[in-house]
């Protein structure tokens, strides 16, 4: 929702939004903004993409599922629909987010990636410039933009000189493009074990390079996910001790994983998550093929070659095509100019749970490395705050963790337009 629309100084179309400006429409953007909603504050909500979303419905393969159970990714104030299974499919997912925003009312503004945000101290506000040239302005901006906002891809020697096809994983629709070829997958994480699988199921033979170690987790222990006991032994049990039951369950369940070449991290799988954002793999059937030797694990690549690659063992393979399934970043630092909440990487500078908010009305929500259930925590909280300042009219900027007032931002926001009156938000 926007209150005017004038031009500036450079004469570009300068919107003054009439709540926060919250950037991406991903379910972390959209849950801020119908938690927002759902207290009486209207926000603009920017997306680069023409839909919600976009992340799932674009840059995901087929046959995903979540990799939780329902209920530890449910959005703030509407829980998925009854009939959905335990592990809604991605179309399940993308239509819960449809009807998500529906429920609340958002429309975000699609088609506008937004190329820089500062703050603007004399005019105390957030100026938005979109890659369409027009600017947003507004006291508070959130950053929804996800930790997965642009592939991560490795230098890899030689690769320019590979003759077949290289893509990451963002771009992997389904196996089925892969029928009959040696495939090359980089990487042994969430996506690199499910990629793999997919390939064994459409004939395709997948080589999964594991350069580092990995735990490896059933994703259900006689029937209930194991995120969930992990969840439920943390309320009573030191983590470390967490660490061990589910060792033990993972040993009896799956056996020793080091034996087919996926070795375990020293540091338990929870204490890995939280201190390094490392996810375990949660196995959905890689496994069983890795051990049938239908999926060949191999070394850290040392080369790319024409054909191939050189591995760090001194063994060498053809392949016909490389799946980078090496992850993603933030993208918050080509973009967000100033400002002390983000690290240089685009991440949150404090840790969980005090990651959200910066100075001069900035946030950020879904840097958790929490998944679905940190975005939830993030929007709440983020609401709540700016509902806050938004009753009282006050202009408030924190930092630090202290509240203090901003004696230059408790005037009404007046932007650069030219030859208009402003107007106060
Ligand atoms: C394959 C895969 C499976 C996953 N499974 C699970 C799961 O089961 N459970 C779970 O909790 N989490 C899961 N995750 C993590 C998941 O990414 C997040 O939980 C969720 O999508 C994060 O939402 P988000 O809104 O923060 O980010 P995103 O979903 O990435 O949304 C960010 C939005 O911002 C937009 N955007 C980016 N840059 C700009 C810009 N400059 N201007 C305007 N718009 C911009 C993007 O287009 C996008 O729509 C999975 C991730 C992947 C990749």
């Amino acid at each position: 929702m926007c209150s005017r629309t004038e031009r500036d100084a450079e004469g570009l179309q300068c919107t003054l939004a009439e709540g926060p400006i919250v950037v991406g429409a991903g379910p972390s953007g959209l849950a801020v903004a119908a938690c927002l909603a759902n207290l009486g504050v209207p926000s603009t909500v920017l997306e680069k993409a023409h839909c919600v979303a976009s992340l799932w419905q674009h840059r995901t393969y087929d046959r995903l599922k979540l990799h939780l159970p329902k209920q530890f990714c449910e959005l703030p104030l509407m829980g998925f629909p009854a009939g959905f299974p335990k592990y809604p499919s991605k179309h399940q997912f993308v239509a819960y987010m449809e009807a998500y925003a529906a429920r609340f009312g958002i429309r975000p503004i699609f088609g506008r990636a937004v190329e820089v945000a500062e703050f603007d101290a004399a005019g105390c506000c957030w100026r938005v410039v979109a890659q369409t040239g027009e600017v947003f302005l507004s006291r508070w901006l959130v950053v929804a933009t996800g930790e997965n906002a642009q592939p991560n891809t490795p230098e890899l020697p030689g690769l320019e000189r590979f003759g077949g096809r290289v893509i990451h994983t963002s771009s992997y629709k389904s196996g089925r493009d892969f029928r009959g070829e040696n495939v090359l997958v980089v990487g042994c994480g969430n996506s690199g074990m499910e990629v793999s699988f997919d390939l064994c199921r459409h004939y395709a033979r997948p080589h999964m390079v594991v350069r580092n170690s990995v735990h490896v987790l059933p994703r259900e222990v006689l029937g209930v996910s194991t995120f969930g006991i992990a969840m439920a032994l943390l309320k009573w049990l030191p983590l470390k001790a967490v660490d061990r039951i589910l060792l033990a369950a993972a040993h009896i369940i799956l056996g020793d994983t080091d034996r087919v070449g996926l070795r375990r991290p020293k540091t338990g799988p929870i204490e890995l998550k939280n201190s390094t954002g490392k996810t375990p793999v949660l196995d959905v059937g890689a496994l069983a093929h890795i051990r049938a030797g239908k999926i060949k694990v191999t070394q850290g690549v040392k080369e790319v070659t024409r054909t191939g690659a050189r591995f760090l063992d001194g063994a060498e393979g053809d392949f016909d095509s490389i799946i980078l399934a090496t992850g993603y970043k933030s993208n918050v630092p080509s973009w967000l100019k100033g400002g002390d909440l983000f690290t240089k990487e685009g991440l949150p500078n404090k840790p969980f749970p005090n990651g959200w908010r910066g100075e001069d009305g900035l946030y950020s929500v879904g840097f958790t490395m929490r998944g679905l259930q940190g975005t939830s925590s993030d929007a709440i909280n983020i609401a709540a705050d700016i509902s806050e300042q938004w009753r009282s009219g006050a202009v408030i900027a924190q930092g630090g963790g202290s509240t203090h007032r901003r004696p230059h931002c408790q005037r009404p926001l007046r932007p650069p337009l030219q030859g208009a009156p402003a107007a106060a938000v």
